[in-house]
């Protein structure tokens, strides 16, 4: 796992280290994570980084933004945490917004309410932005707007052989990730 420290610019925890079993746990305490490592992404290039690494040790591998979804916990894994990655940024003019894999939607919210822009959030302001959206996204404005995934342009994933896609439209990644959740890659 040393050699992972070097290639990433996120912090790598494993069992024993201080701040592991803070970083293992999000939102939904009933089900613990118990994973042979952890990456705190930084960034897409982290991502990657993680994805390959974990892939040339058959390593199975978990990712998790704020622990609200928390279904299955994932054991002797490599886990992804991505809520270091909280950049966003708010096109006023387009209605449109760009959001990394840790951001919660409080934020979002806050800053388009500044435009008198709304996101198609849901009841909860600290689910994170992206997998909520992968999920399908049923927010309070659904019947007037229909789901967040349905208003999604572009997705920009890390698959299983560590490449980086960017998708839309015109791809099947695009419609699978959409609903899919995490079984396709870390968006
Ligand atoms: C209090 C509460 C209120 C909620 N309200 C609503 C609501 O109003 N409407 C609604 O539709 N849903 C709602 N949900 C469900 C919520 O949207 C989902 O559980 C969502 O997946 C949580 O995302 P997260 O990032 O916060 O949680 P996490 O547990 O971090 O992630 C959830 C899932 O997404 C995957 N994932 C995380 N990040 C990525 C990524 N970057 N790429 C790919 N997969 C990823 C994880 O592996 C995990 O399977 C609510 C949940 C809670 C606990």
């Amino acid at each position: 796992m040393n050699t992972l420290s070097v290639l990433v610019e996120g912090p790598v925890f494993v069992p024993g280290d201080a701040g592991y079993d803070t970083e293992r746990s999000g939102f939904q305490l009933a089900g613990q994570h118990r994973p042979a490592v952890i990456v705190g992404a930084t960034s897409a290039s982290d991502v990657r980084t993680a994805i390959r690494f974990a892939a040339a040790r058959d390593l199975p591998i978990a990712v998790q933004a704020t622990g609200h979804g928390l279904t299955a916990p994932a054991q002797d894994a490599l886990l992804i945490t991505t809520h270091r990655m909280s950049g966003f940024r708010i096109d006023p003019a387009a209605g449109t917004a760009w959001i990394e894999a840790g951001v919660r939607w409080k934020a979002v919210v806050d800053a388009a309410a500044e435009h008198g822009l709304a996101p198609l959030s849901g009841s909860s302001p600290s689910v994170g932005a992206v997998s909520y959206t992968l999920g399908g996204g049923i927010g309070v404005l659904v019947r007037s707007y229909g789901l967040a995934a349905d208003h999604v342009r572009t997705l920009e994933v890390v698959t299983a052989d560590g490449e980086m896609r960017q998708v839309s439209a015109g791809s099947d990644l695009f419609w699978a990730l959409l609903g899919g959740g995490n079984n396709f890659g870390v968006v």
